[in-house]
């Protein structure tokens, strides 16, 4: 059974739908990934996971209760957004040990919520309870902040001001965990690590988590499975490689990696399995991708694609597209080439050795690419 389910979800802002029939089934323990592009819905979703917004319909449930109508604030999330949102004239550690009397005030009766403004003033006083000082240490040195407890926000880095928000986020031991864009204000590099110091903790504490992105890298490289969302709806969802290699729409392939796309018309191969596609300029490719005769797009990968040398050019074999050279990027370790074959033109990667020359503009080549990496949409 999933432990977020959020069934028939529809959302509209004045009469302006948002979300469109969300479905979708969160494992226990699963780092579980929405992506799409900027106002596809994403954040709406998230949102109405949390309570901050309500369903105009549709059903969310957490561990099997339906939560569609509690207050955020009796909901089990822990969130963590874009902006940090942490109090800046707090230290590192009263931020965090703030979020856990929160949670004791709100959901606790009436002694907590004494003990928890006597335990305010007694922190003001200088005075910290050893159970709360011990959470708190913990929860820091998780996110590897031990030293920095002291700190106000304002003298750390974003990197660690984020690290702060995860700390208060999972310190209340929600059942959920929703991250809404958390890195995207931090570079790339930083971007990098804490992508994955972020799947280690929650992979140590085994938190079931709702990551939203519109960076395709970063849904791919961190989640488990990923929701593919456009104009509040969901597209498709499987894990980084099932979506990678076989995309169930011409959105998903596109969003999803570099792609080349190529609309053709496809007849079921007589012999065996597969197919002959038509592609334009009456090129015949062959794939071994099944479908019924009629117009389809094709999807065909850059790195599926090989530029053969001239002696391999010169012999027979399928799948062969003759072209030119139209420009070279270079990237370190590959190098990736437009190549012009007359009414389209596809992208091609190739791997780089170091000291190769790079093909020119104008250079003429020979491609090919396997039946099996010809897919059909
Ligand atoms: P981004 O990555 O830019 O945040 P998103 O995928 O998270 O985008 P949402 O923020 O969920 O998208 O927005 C989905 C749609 O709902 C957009 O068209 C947006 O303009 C609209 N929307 C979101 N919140 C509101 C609101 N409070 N009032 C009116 N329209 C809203």
């Amino acid at each position: 059974m999933a432990f977020v389910a959020i069934r028939h979800l529809y959302k509209e802002f004045d009469g302006i739908p948002a979300l469109e029939n969300v479905h979708l089934e969160i494992e226990e323990g699963e780092f579980f990934a929405l992506l799409g592009p900027s106002g596809c819905g994403k954040t709406t979703t998230m949102r109405c996971i949390a309570g901050f917004e309500s369903p105009t319909s549709g059903t969310i449930e957490i561990g099997g209760e339906d939560v569609s109508r509690i207050p955020a604030n009796r909901r089990s999330c822990g969130m963590v957004s874009q902006s940090y949102a942490l109090f800046p004239h707090m230290t590192v550690f009263e931020n965090v040990a703030y979020s856990l009397n929160i949670r004791r005030f709100y959901r606790g009766g009436l002694s907590d919520r004494v003990s928890v403004l006597a335990g305010m003033l007694n922190r003001k006083l200088g005075r910290v309870n050893r159970e709360t000082e011990e959470k708190v240490q913990n929860y820091l040195k998780l996110v590897e902040l031990s030293h920095l407890g002291d700190r106000l926000p304002g003298q750390l880095s974003g990197g660690q001001q984020q690290r702060v928000a995860l700390a208060r986020a999972l310190i209340m031991e929600p059942a959920v965990l929703l991250m809404d864009e958390p890195l995207s204000n931090l570079d790339k590099k930083l971007r990098n690590s804490m992508r994955v110091m972020i799947r280690d903790i929650q992979k140590k504490v085994g938190i079931t988590t709702l990551f939203v992105t519109h960076d395709q890298e970063e849904a791919m490289s961190m989640a488990d499975r990923v929701a593919v969302m456009s104009e509040g709806k969901v597209i498709q969802v499987d894990t980084p490689s099932g979506l990678y290699s076989h995309p169930a729409h011409s959105f998903v392939a596109d969003f999803v990696g570099s792609s080349n796309i190529l609309r053709g018309e496809v007849f079921p191969a007589d012999e065996g399995e597969g197919s002959w596609i038509i592609i334009p300029g009456e090129v015949r490719l062959r794939s071994d991708s099944r479908r019924e005769k009629g117009e389809a797009m094709v999807l065909i990968r850059p790195e599926s694609l090989t530029l053969l040398s001239s002696a391999e050019a010169a012999g027979q074999g399928e799948n062969r597209l003759s072209g030119s050279i139209r420009w070279a990027a270079y990237f370190g370790a590959k190098v990736r080439y437009g190549v012009d074959l007359g009414p389209f033109a596809l992208q091609v990667d190739t791997v780089y050795r170091s000291g190769e020359p790079l093909l020119q503009e104008g250079d003429a080549v020979m491609l090919t690419v396997e039946p099996n990496q010809v897919v059909v949409l």
